[in-house]
């Protein structure tokens, strides 16, 4: 299982004393041989972060970057060499946050294959929006971010998918569990052997839920990750 903290446009450098609770916990955590903890924090906290947490299971990752390996004339602009270089080993592609402020399918294709070439994992979102749901047109939606966002893809076993409805996102609402299990199928089919989270308001009162969906490889974590009781709730309450 794997679980992945999305800290978004949150934290400086006093923040990362959260951290310490979280290390902690996974020392004495008797199932923490088979999961997969990974922090994303903002691109200015990936060094002091991955110095914390050297000799722990915490791994880092980055929540975007360039399509370019190469150093560039590209203001504001971070590569996945750049990130590798600092200690990331993630990098989340596809968030619906920068969908929405005009990443395309093409765009993150592109993305992907950097980070891939790079070296570095990406975890890559998909969703559909409140209104493709309304439409019913979730699965022609994600089918498109699928076949788009992958084209011509190779190394697959370096990518996990988050299933990310946009309109759980920071909502509160979680999709109905046959829903769930539905889409997640869905998307399995599709790519097979490629794992798939799902992130969207997960908390530590709806984690009793979510755990019972089966075909779920874990869970990707916005809010609740930045409290790292409640980060740690979620994990324990997963294998209760
Ligand atoms: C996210 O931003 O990827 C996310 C899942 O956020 P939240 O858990 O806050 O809904």
């Amino acid at each position: 299982m794997y679980f992945i903290a999305n800290w978004k446009m949150f934290g400086g450098l006093s923040t990362l004393n959260s951290l310490k609770k979280v290390i902690k916990f996974l020392k004495i955590f008797k199932k923490s041989k088979n999961i997969k903890i990974i922090y994303c924090p903002p691109s200015t906290l990936i060094r002091p972060m991955f110095k914390k947490v050297i000799n722990s299971k915490i791994q880092i990752g980055a929540q975007n970057c360039h399509e370019s390996i190469t150093y560039g004339a590209s203001t504001g602009s971070i590569n996945p060499m750049m990130l590798k270089n600092v200690g990331a080993k993630y990098v989340i592609l596809g968030h619906s946050e920068n969908r929405e402020s005009g990443e395309t399918d093409k765009l993150i294709n592109s993305k992907i294959k950097a980070v891939i070439k790079s070296g570095l994992k990406v975890i890559f979102c998909i969703g559909e929006t409140i209104g493709q749901k309304r439409k019913k047109i979730t699965k022609k939606t994600l089918s498109k971010q699928i076949s788009i966002g992958l084209q011509n893809v190779k190394r697959r076993k370096n990518i996990v998918i988050a299933y990310e409805p946009v309109w759980s996102i920071g909502t509160g609402v979680i999709p109905k569990p046959d829903d769930l299990i539905n889409t997640i199928n869905f998307i399995k089919k599709k790519v097979r052997n490629i794992k798939v989270l799902y992130g969207g308001s997960v908390n530590p009162k709806n984690i009793n839920k979510l755990k019972l969906i089966k075909n779920i490889d874990g869970f990707l974590i916005g809010g609740a990750s930045q409290d790292p009781k409640k980060f740690i709730d979620i994990i324990k309450k997963t294998y209760n």
